[in-house]
């Protein structure tokens, strides 16, 4: 039957890096379910739907179609047809991801839609709930951790370019309010399963993280 790796771990820890690399080698296909939570917050704010509000909540997740279609394993995410990837990771979206994350009609969509993907394929999917609420049964588990400093160092340098009136202390910031909203959410909060391997990447290479998780996967 088909396998399924799951990557967990705190924002920006270089989860994608990884599981993007493992797909490529073991020739799996690769989920960014982070990316699906901020298309549906994407959505959310340009509808402007009330988070309190259980029924526009559930009126505006019907009106939502997200389909990944994968190039080199970057995987870009549609929302209702139009690329988003860029737009998802904006600042408007970083800050508000967190609360709708946090949704429990949300989450139940979303879990659904990402255990359809990994029913009947070889997959690799990173988030933060993958290894202990959405495939709690998959074959292999990392979770991966990171000096909350060299993570801000990281996701900045990817953004700060197209975001010139970005700083690090907006990110570390950022990053500091996601891993709290997400650590202490009631739904499916981020957390080790009891069965994942640590990765503390903080002073890895790309490449030897790679080589970490392949040495794991051996039977
Ligand atoms: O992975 P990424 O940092 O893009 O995820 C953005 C946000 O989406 C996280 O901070 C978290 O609030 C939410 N998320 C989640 N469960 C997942 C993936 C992401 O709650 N499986």
């Amino acid at each position: 039957s088909n396998v399924v790796v799951a990557i967990d771990g705190y924002s920006s820890c270089g989860k994608s890096t990884l599981a993007k690399a493992l797909a490529k080698k073991l020739h799996f296909i690769y989920v960014d379910s982070g990316a699906m939570y901020r298309a549906v917050t994407l959505y959310f704010l340009r509808n402007n739907v009330d988070l309190k509000d259980e029924e526009a909540i559930l009126a505006a997740l019907k009106d939502v179609h997200l389909n990944f279609h994968s190039r080199d394993y970057n995987s870009h995410i549609l929302l209702n047809d139009e690329e988003v990837s860029d737009e998802i990771r904006l600042m408007p979206v970083s800050e508000n991801v967190s609360a709708v994350a946090a949704l429990k009609s949300v989450r139940h969509e979303m879990v659904k839609q990402q255990q359809r993907m990994g029913a009947s394929k070889n997959i690799v999917m990173d988030g933060r709930d993958i290894g202990t609420a959405v495939f709690p049964n998959a074959q292999v588990k990392v979770f991966m951790t990171a000096d909350p400093k060299v993570r801000a160092e990281r996701r900045f340098k990817e953004l700060s370019p197209a975001n010139p009136d970005l700083t690090l202390e907006d990110v570390f910031e950022n990053l500091a309010h996601r891993d709290y909203a997400d650590t202490t959410r009631a739904e499916s909060p981020l957390t080790r399963a009891a069965d994942a391997i640590i990765l503390d990447n903080t002073n890895l290479t790309p490449e030897q993280q790679l080589d970490f998780a392949l040495e794991k996967l051996k039977p």
